[in-house]
Order: structure tokens, then C-alpha cells, then sequence
């Protein structure tokens, strides 16, 4: 059937309460993007999460959504941390799942094309990617690992990958405190030990780009970005061990929601309340899982400085190379926010959705406090990306949350099928962009055309007052999983 959805604004829809719906869905979309959500499931998606125990707030939707299992990608929601529910669908399969951004004291324009070619190569030989890539060299006993799921990034710093001033520069400090590793199962923590510093593949990459274009001079200055400005942003998540930590609580929820009274209209939406021992469980595995990509985001960006260090001949330190921010797209988190003029804590799923705080928020850094939190939005390999910044709408309507990325158009065999006879690779390499992939099928499943224009997918956010854009990045040269 098709839901009813009714314009609030330019840029805001509203999806009616009605039948078993607690709340009302907000769509933040244009009227062509709508034409296009309109074409999936994703709005039911929305309505589903409207029926979910101890909601609070709207059942949210960010304009790069689309179908997800259970919850819809780009989808936001808030419970009552007694009467709400926490659902691994909410969260998704690559916990933590998230990009970090780096900037530097280079200018493009003092590499040539091959340098970012030769740069790209370097990132190869550095970072282990592809399908199951694994490292080895560096397996881990379980005793260290569970280390890592209890310490996130911190455990990186302590190790030697980068620096106590990184740490600061990430969502949460890098670390989930709530994180049980003893909620992990034997299953995950064998699919993670040795997958740890590894990019994955896919959708995955690392991305050397620069800076095209600043819209907010204050915020770009705060963030120390620059017209012309060399960066690197980095994509990936909990590998293996996230995926099986959603699995095995997708198995476990969906034979227990009912214990709990819990109507579902859709068997992907099992979840358990939070105060349940299910609940708590899935939280506390979650969070480790969370803390293992936040380590290995910062181990990636580690070899990263190494391949710069390398290719230049100079410390990072002198090559400025700088975490600008690193931001979690897929987690549930356990949040302080004012609602309705009260304070209340929520827990906060945010699936392909990031956090987006405004100005004067204590968990945003210092340096970047007076402006709001970056968040970063990747567009596709062969356009651009963005950085925006957290607004006090947010924090009022969203509970500080915004877009993530462009969101898929085409599925992967659709993509494949539209790169029959093409050479990707060659088309981006005509426009200046050097692109390599662990596989060939990656090139073409992620060709741009697979992703909408993340233009779109910002401008609403902009105009709705969700997030407030900073600057644009092109890319030059990508390594892609
Ligand atoms: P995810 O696939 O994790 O849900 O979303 C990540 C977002 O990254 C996608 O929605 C897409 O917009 C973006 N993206 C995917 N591949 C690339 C890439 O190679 N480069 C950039 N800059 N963005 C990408
Ligand atoms: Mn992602
Ligand atoms: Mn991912």
C-alpha cells in the first residue's frame, strides 16, 4: 500500500500517525527526491519505526534515504530509555560504520597527476583491503582484542597509531564507555581478530581530494580548510565482527521481542527494550563493536600519515596532516537532549544518519565549539563530498542528527549492468580522477551514477536549517575496497 504523506515545507513531509503509529513521520526531501523515495518501501519503513515502543519525538527520515532492513537508511530515532526499545536494524549491519577526515598543508596544485597516482598505489601497499582482507601479520589474541572492543581508538593511540590529540577529534572520544566485549560471540571475535586495520570492500575507500569551494568562512577556518587544501577521507567500519554482532542479535531479537509484548509489523524490526537484559546486551555488544571500528579507522589513517610520510620524505607533523573529525553513520547512542523544554536522555538510532551538534555542545571539541560539530557527507567517486556543520535546528528538531552520504540509486547489479562496455575507470580518469579497486566489479558497482547527487541530498539539509554547509571537496584520487 502507499503512505500517506503530507508537505509541511520545501523541504519537510510529514507521514500522519495512523493506525498502530505512536508518532508522526518527518521526511526531510525535495519534491523530486520525494518523487523518487516514493518509488521504494522506505516510507512504510518510517511508518514501521513510528510503531515502536517508548519512541520520542518523530520517526525521522534524512533525504538520502533508502530501504534498509527494518529501518530505513537515513533513518533517525529516539527512544525513552524505560519505556523505549533498542533495535539492531536501527543500527545496521556494519556497526560504526562511519568517515573520518583528514586535512593537510598541501595544496593540490602542487601534485601533479601522477604523484596522486603514485600516492593512491602507496595506499594499497599500506592498508589491506578487498573482501575478507585480513591482516596476517597482525593477528590478535582474544585477551588484546577484548581490549580493543572495551577502548576503541584509544587502544590505536596506545598502540602507537597516532596521536592523544586524535582522539579528541572523534564522535564519542573514539571510545563507547557502555561497551561490553563480554556480549561479543566467540563467532565475532574469531571474524575480527585478524581483520582489524583492514578498509573492507565495496562501498568502502579512501579518498585523496581537495577543497573546491568554502560557503562558511568561520566554520572552514575552525576546521582548518582551504581553498585548494589537500584531504584524505577515510570509510569503513566493524568489518566482519560488527556484521556478525548484528546477526547474532537479529537471531536472538527476533525470538524474544514477543516475550516482551512487543508488536511487530515487520520481523526486521526486532528489538528488545533497553532496560531488558537482551536490550543491555545488544547495546553492550554494539558498543564494542563500535569501539573496533573506531580503532580501525585510526589505524587506517595511521599508515595513512606513514604513505604520506614516505611519498614526501617529511614528517606528517610538517605536512600538517591533521584529523579534522571522525563520525559514526551507523549506531545507536545514549544521548542528553532537550525535548519539549525538558531534558531527557534518549537512546538515539542513527542508521546512515550522522550525529550533527550544534554550537556550545560540551562533546564537541574545543577548537570547533564556538561554530558546531563537522559532519562529513561523502558524495561518490567522481563528483564530490561535503563538510557541513551541527546546527542548534538540529539539536531543536532531529536530536542533533542529519544526512550521510548521497544514498545507492541503482543496486549493484543495476550498476553492473549500466557499466556494461564502459570503462569506469577510464571515464574518471578523463575527468582527472585517478581510481583504484581492490576488484573490477567494485569500480563498476560504485560508479557515481550508482549514488543520487549529494548536492541534492545537502541542499535540503541546508535549507531545512539541519546542517549548514562549509565546504565542498572534489576528489582526485581513490583507493576503493
Ligand atoms: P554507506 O554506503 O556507508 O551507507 O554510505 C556512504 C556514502 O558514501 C554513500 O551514500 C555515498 O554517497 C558515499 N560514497 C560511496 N563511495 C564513495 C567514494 O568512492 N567516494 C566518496 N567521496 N563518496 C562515496
Ligand atoms: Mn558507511
Ligand atoms: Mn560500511
Amino acid at each position: 500500500g502507499k503512505v500517506k504523506v503530507e508537505r509541511v515545507d520545501r523541504w519537510r513531509w510529514k507521514i500522519p500517525r495512523q493506525g498502530p503509529m505512536r508518532t508522526d513521520g518527518m521526511v526531510y526531501a525535495s519534491d523530486e527526491m520525494m518523487e523518487a523515495i516514493r518509488q521504494d518501501q522506505s516510507l512504510q519503513q518510517v511508518a514501521n519505526v513510528a510503531t515502536l515502543p517508548g519512541i520520542v519525538g518523530y520517526s525521522m527520515a534524512m533525504p538520502d534515504i533508502h530501504w534498509g532492513y527494518g529501518f530505513p537508511i537515513g533513518g533517525v530515532a529516539a527512544f525513552d530509555l524505560e519505556e523505549g526499545v533498542v533495535s539492531p536494524g536501527g543500527v545496521g549491519y556494519d556497526i560504526n560504520c562511519g568517515v573520518r577526515l583528514m586535512t593537510t598543508g598541501i595544496s593540490r596544485e602542487d601534485l601533479t597527476d601522477e604523484d596522486i597516482k603514485a600516492l593512491v598505489e602507496s595506499l594499497f601497499r599500506n592498508v589491506p583491503s578487498g573482501v575478507g582482507s585480513s591482516r596476517k601479520d597482525f593477528s590478535l589474541s582474544q585477551k588484546e582484542l577484548k581490549k580493543v572492543l572495551a577502548e576503541g581508538a584509544r587502544w590505536a593511540v596506545r598502540n602507537g597509531f597516532g596521536t592523544e590529540s586524535d582522539l579528541d577529534r572523534i564522535e564519542e572520544g573514539g571510545c563507547i564507555s557502555w561497551a561490553d566485549p563480554d556480549q561479543v560471540s566467540q563467532k565475532a571475535l574469531e571474524r575480527g581478530k585478524d581483520q582489524l586495520g583492514t578498509l573492507g570492500s565495496g562501498n568502502h575507500f579512501i579518498e585523496i581530494g581537495f577543497v573546491e569551494e568554502i560557503f562558511d568562512e568561520e566554520a572552514a577556518k575552525a576546521f582548518g580548510l582551504f581553498p585548494g587544501q589537500l584531504t584524505v577521507f577515510v570509510h569503513t567500519g566493524s568489518r566482519g565482527l560488527g556484521h556478525q554482532v548484528c546477526d547474532d542479535f537479529i537471531s536472538l531479537l527476533v525470538k524474544t521481542s514477543q516475550k516482551y509484548g512487543i508488536d511487530l509489523p515487520d520481523r526486521q524490526l526486532c528489538c528488545a527494550p533497553i532496560s531488558s537484559p537482551e536490550g543491555k546486551a545488544y547495546l553492550g555488544a554494539m558498543g564494542a563493536a563500535a569501539n573496533f571500528a573506531f580503532a580501525n579507522r585510526q589505524m587506517i589513517s595511521h599508515w595513512v600519515r606513514e604513505t604520506f610520510e614516505q611519498f614526501f620524505r617529511e614528517s606528517a607533523e610538517r605536512l600538517q596532516i591533521r584529523l579534522l573529525y571522525d563520525i559514526a553513520h551507523n549506531i545507536a547512542k545514549i544521548e542528553t537532549h532537550e525535548y519539549q523544554g525538558k531534558k531527557v536522555k534518549v537512546c538515539v538510532h542513527r542508521k546512515g544518519a550522522t550525529r550533527c551538534f550544534g554550537p556550545g555542545r560540551p562533546e564537541v571539541p574545543e577548537a570547533y565549539r564556538h561554530v558546531g560539530q563537522p559532519v562529513l557527507i561523502p558524495g561518490d567517486m567522481g563528483r564530490y563530498s561535503y563538510v557541513l556543520v551541527g546546527t542548534e535546528r538540529a539539536m531543536e528538531e532531529t536530536f542533533g542528527s542529519t544526512c550521510h552520504g548521497a544514498g545507492r540509486l541503482l543496486s549493484r547489479n543495476q550498476a553492473i549492468k549500466a557499466a556494461r562496455g564502459r570503462s569506469i575507470a577510464q571515464e574518471l580518469a578523463d575527468r582527472g580522477i585517478y581510481v583504484k579497486g581492490a576488484s573490477k566489479a567494485t569500480i563498476k558497482e560504485e560508479m557515481p551514477e550508482a549514488y543520487k547527487d549529494v548536492s541534492d541530498v545537502v541542499e535540503v539539509v541546508h535549507n531545512a536549517g539541519i546542517a549548514k554547509k562549509v565546504a565542498r571537496l572534489r576528489p582526485a584520487g581513490v583507493m576503493k575496497g
